[in-house]
Parts: C-alpha cells; structure tokens; sequence
C-alpha cells in the first residue's frame, strides 16, 4: 500500500480566497483524473532537467509549468481545480514557485497531487547531481582540538551539506554541516551495522532529507548519539572507537552520496536489520508483530508516519509493504507517548492482517519468533501533525486501515481535543482492540466518540450496518452534534474504493483540501 496525501492541492493560492469551483472540477474529480491514464505531464513520463530558462518559457495557462523544491509540474490542466482560482495558480507559473507555494500552505502534499503532472527536475546551482567519493575533507584527519573549517559559502548558499571529521583518543566525530535551522535529534536517523555508518537528516518540515553513508576505516561500538544545533544546524554524530587510541588515518569510503538535501519522495529507502520478537494474535487474522532492532539504530517515527518492511521470500523475491508502527496496547500510546518509537526506538510494534493470497503476510505467517527475515526502512510520510493543531479529529477508518490514525487519535485526545471515530469492518469477530476502545470511550466520554458500522453483522448485532453511505455519515459524524468543518479534520484510511467514496462524500459536506488527510490503501 502506498500513502497519499490527498488533503492538497493549491500550488501556489490563497486558501482563504477560495473560488467557486466549475461541476466536474472537485478535489474527487482531481483526484480521478490523476488516476486515469491522461498524460498530464505531456513529456510522456520521461522526466528530465529543465533549467529557469526553459521553465520561463512555459507561462501561459494552456501550457504552464510550475517548480516547486526543485521538481517542474506541469500544471495547465490543473487551473480548472484550483480552490484558489486561476490567477492564484498564474503567479507562480514559469517560475520556481517554492516560496509562493510556503507562503500559503507550506505542509501540503503537492508531490501526491501533482505526481502526474512531474515533468522533471529543476536545474540549479543548488541541485548538482549524485556524485560518487566526492573529495571531501573526509580524509583529513584532524584533532578535536583544532577548530572545524567554516563552509565555503558558495556550498552552503546552494543548499549543500559540508562534511568533516574529527578524533581524539576515544572518539571519532564526524561532523556535518547542514545549515538547516530547526533540527532536532528527532530528525537524525543513524545506523551502525558492523563498518557501514549510516545517516538520513530531515528538513525541519520534513520533506526532504540529505543522506550519507560510509564504510567506517576501523571499528566502532554500535551506538551514535547525535547533537545538533538548533540555530546553525551543525550536527555532530560521535562514534566510540572500538580500539581506543587507534589514531585514524582516514574515516572511511564514502558509498554513494547526494550532496545536499533531495525531497524524501526520491531518497531511495534504507533498510536496517531487525529481529520478530514477538508474534502474537489480536483477532482471527490479524497479528501484533514486535521488531526489535540491533544497537546501533536511532531514529523515530513521526505521528501518521509509516515504515516499509522487506521480506525476501524463499524463492529469493524481495516484497515490500507500508505498516505504520503503533504501540503495543492502546493504552500504553495512550499514557506514555508512544516510548517504542520515539528518538532510540529498540522496538516497534505493527497490527498486521494475513490475507491468504498475500506473498508479504502470508510469509509472514509462516515466520517464528526470533527470525531475522524482516527489514525495516527509514520512516516516510506525507502527515503533518500542525494541521490538526486546535482542531477536532474526525477519523473514518475500515479494517486494518484503522492503524495509521490510532496515535493520531491519541495525539488529539491527549491535547484536550475531540475524536469520533467512525470505525467499519466487516464482522465483530474483525474488529480490531474492540475492548480497548470501549476503555477508551469510558475514560473519555466527553471526548472520544465512538461508532461501529458492520458490512457482514451478524442478526444479533445492535449497532450500525452497511458501508460507508451518505445516510451513514448523516447518523454520525455529519449529524448536527458532531458537523462542524470549521473546527474539524478528517483523516481517512481504508480500502481505496472506501477512502474515494468518503472522500467524495466528505467533499459534498463542506470539507476541503486543507480539512482533510486521506491515507491512501
Ligand atoms: P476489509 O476488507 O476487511 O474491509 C473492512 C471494511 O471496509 C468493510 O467492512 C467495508 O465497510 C469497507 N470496504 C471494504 N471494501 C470496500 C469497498 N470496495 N468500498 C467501500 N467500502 C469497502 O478491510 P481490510 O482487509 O482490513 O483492509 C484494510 C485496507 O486498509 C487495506 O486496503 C489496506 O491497504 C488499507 N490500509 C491502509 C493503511 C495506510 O496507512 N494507508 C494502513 C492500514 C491499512
């Protein structure tokens, strides 16, 4: 399963200066048409590097490129969708549109939205090309006493990330220069596995990353506490030398390396060891599966964020899926903020369902605890949690699609805020932490709200029937106690047929690209 953001959409408008949409132009229709097979993109989905003069050139509504963080989207079918109008969408054509595009709404997912429209990459000084054991200072070797060079401007004016090294008796620190302001360890994903040393830095929004990687000269312990500053965004990962007053030659070989920050959607993924733990049964079909992960690894997963797991199948296929790590109980998300996955995970836990045909789960279900099959990349995600500050969750969610917004749920309830949770399964037999919600709903009565809706009830069954509808939502989440779009976010998660169909009948009811997250199946 892939995750979409589809709560985006205006490129460059005002939100707020919302203009009346045509029939056949909504969010829904967008969406659709970017699923259809029209090229959007008109370059035949052979992406290529456009410079700012190219870009120039295309600045007209019927042929109209845009750029944003270094990617060119061509956006002339686009305008008829545009909540903030044409001519919003106009100002940022035929140029780098990235600061008009913060200006408005800077946590929206274009990179979803327009994925279809990609016609390539901006060509700029600040984004030069991969580049293979570039020179650095990575092979001078220096002591900690010797203050580090200041980066060369030019560098740090194109977005790059200065490198260098340092080491005293006990220690190798390697030191990167970021000038990213805003960075926290939370952003500083590290890996040690034997010699390979591994970092992923995110943006302070998160939306790119800048990776580095190297076969260390000699050996290290497995542990990196990194530090940053918050205000240079110097970060300093500090590596304890195995044989201690071993002076260095040289760091190390540096593996492939992009020399400064790319957006996370084309970062290539990077996947750490892990071993199953645990294996345990939460419903007929579904599994709470415990990775614990070797020292040396550090990083964490943000709210709504997902991993990928790898499986290699005994055929030698490697498949890969998207589970979002939750915590091992409700109520331990609940009452101690989520401790598995926050900087130094050693663990993560995933609520997953075995499908019988499924090549991932169906593996899966034939691991034993204490396997050592299953890697876990670094976390990915479109969500940001600043969306829903001072805002009421709507959550609608089917089967297991429920587990990305579990500890967005939480998150909320913990803020004082409101939760319904519209929750559709099939039978009660699949409801997954059934009890565990019902605790919820005791603990916070006037604040967490929940209803059922069964496909497949059986004759005893009280509550809600049927699939999401409009009638349904109407006795719920749209029923006047609970409809307010002003102080409302909806997050949706479920099968894709599920997630359009809400999507579209949210849409009818007032909700717009800026009120709703949909993650997509
Ligand atoms: P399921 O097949 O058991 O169905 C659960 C309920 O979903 C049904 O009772 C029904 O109400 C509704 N539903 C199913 N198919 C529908 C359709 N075509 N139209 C309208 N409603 C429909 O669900 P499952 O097997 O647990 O699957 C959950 C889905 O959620 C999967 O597709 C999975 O990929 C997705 N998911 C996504 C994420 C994410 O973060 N993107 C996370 C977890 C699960």
């Amino acid at each position: 399963m892939e995750y979409l953001n589809v709560s985006t959409a205006s490129a460059t408008g005002n939100p707020r200066n919302k203009t009346a949409l045509k029939p056949g132009r909504s969010l829904m229709d967008w969406i659709k048409l970017t699923n259809s097979s029209t090229n959007l993109s008109g370059n035949g989905n052979r992406l290529r590097d456009i410079s700012l003069d190219e870009l120039a050139q295309h600045k007209n509504k019927n042929d109209a490129w845009l750029a944003i963080r270094g990617m060119v989207y061509n956006v002339s079918s686009y305008f008829e969708f545009h909540p903030g109008g044409e001519e919003e969408l106009m100002r940022g054509v035929g140029i780098d549109a990235t600061d008009l595009f913060d200006q408005v709404h800077k946590w929206v997912n274009y990179e979803s939205m327009l994925k279809k429209c990609l016609v390539g990459r901006l060509r700029t000084d600040s984004m030069l090309p991969p580049v293979k054991r570039p020179q650095s200072k990575l092979a001078v070797c220096k002591d900690l006493s010797m203050p580090p060079p200041f980066p060369s401007l030019s560098a740090s004016s194109a977005g790059m990330v200065t490198t260098d090294w340092m080491q005293n008796l006990t220690t190798v620190t390697i030191v990167l220069y970021t000038r990213q302001k805003g960075l926290d360890a939370r952003r500083i994903s590290t890996s040690i596995d034997g010699n390979v040393f591994h970092t992923r830095i995110y943006s302070d929004d998160w939306l790119r990353c800048f990776d580095y990687q190297i076969r260390l000269a000699e050996d290290v312990h497995p542990f990196c506490k990194p530090t940053v500053s918050l205000t240079t965004g110097k970060v300093e990962l500090g590596l304890q030398k195995k044989q201690i007053a071993l002076h260095w030659q040289k760091l190390g070989d540096l593996e492939e390396v992009i020399q400064g920050f790319q957006p996370l959607g084309q970062a290539p993924p990077f996947f750490r060891r892990s071993v199953l733990t645990r294996k345990s049964r939460v419903n007929h079909n579904v599994f709470l599966c415990t990775l614990t992960f070797p020292t040396g690894q550090n990083f964490h997963v943000p709210v709504g964020w997902h991993v990928q797991l790898k499986l290699c199948l005994e055929d030698g296929t490697e498949v890969i899926r998207s589970y979002t790590p939750i915590t091992s109980t409700l109520s331990s998300c609940e009452t101690t903020d989520c401790p598995s996955i926050s900087e130094s995970p050693t663990a993560l836990h995933f609520l997953i369902k075995i499908y019988a045909n499924g090549p991932f789960t169906s593996a899966l279900d034939r691991l034993s605890e204490g396997s050592s099959s299953i890697e876990v990349s670094n976390p990915i995600g479109n969500f940001v949690g600043s969306q829903l500050e001072g805002k009421n969750l709507v959550a609608i969610a089917a089967g297991t699609g429920i587990t990305p917004l579990i500890r967005v749920a939480i998150d909320v309830l913990r803020n004082n805020r409101r939760v319904s949770l519209l929750f559709f399964n099939r039978t009660q037999d699949d409801i997954i932490w059934k009890e565990e919600f019902r605790e919820l709903e005791l603990k916070y009565p006037n604040k967490f709200k929940l209803w059922h809706v069964l496909s497949e009830p059986d004759d005893e069954w009280p509550g809600l029937r049927g699939r999401i509808s409009k009638s349904v939502l109407a006795t719920t989440i749209l029923s006047e106690e609970y409809h307010d779009v002003g102080s409302n976010f909806a997050c949706v998660c479920g099968p894709s047929d599920f997630t359009l169909e809400t999507l579209r009948l949210l849409d009818s009811a007032g909700y717009t690209q800026e009120t709703v997250h949909a993650f997509s199946g």
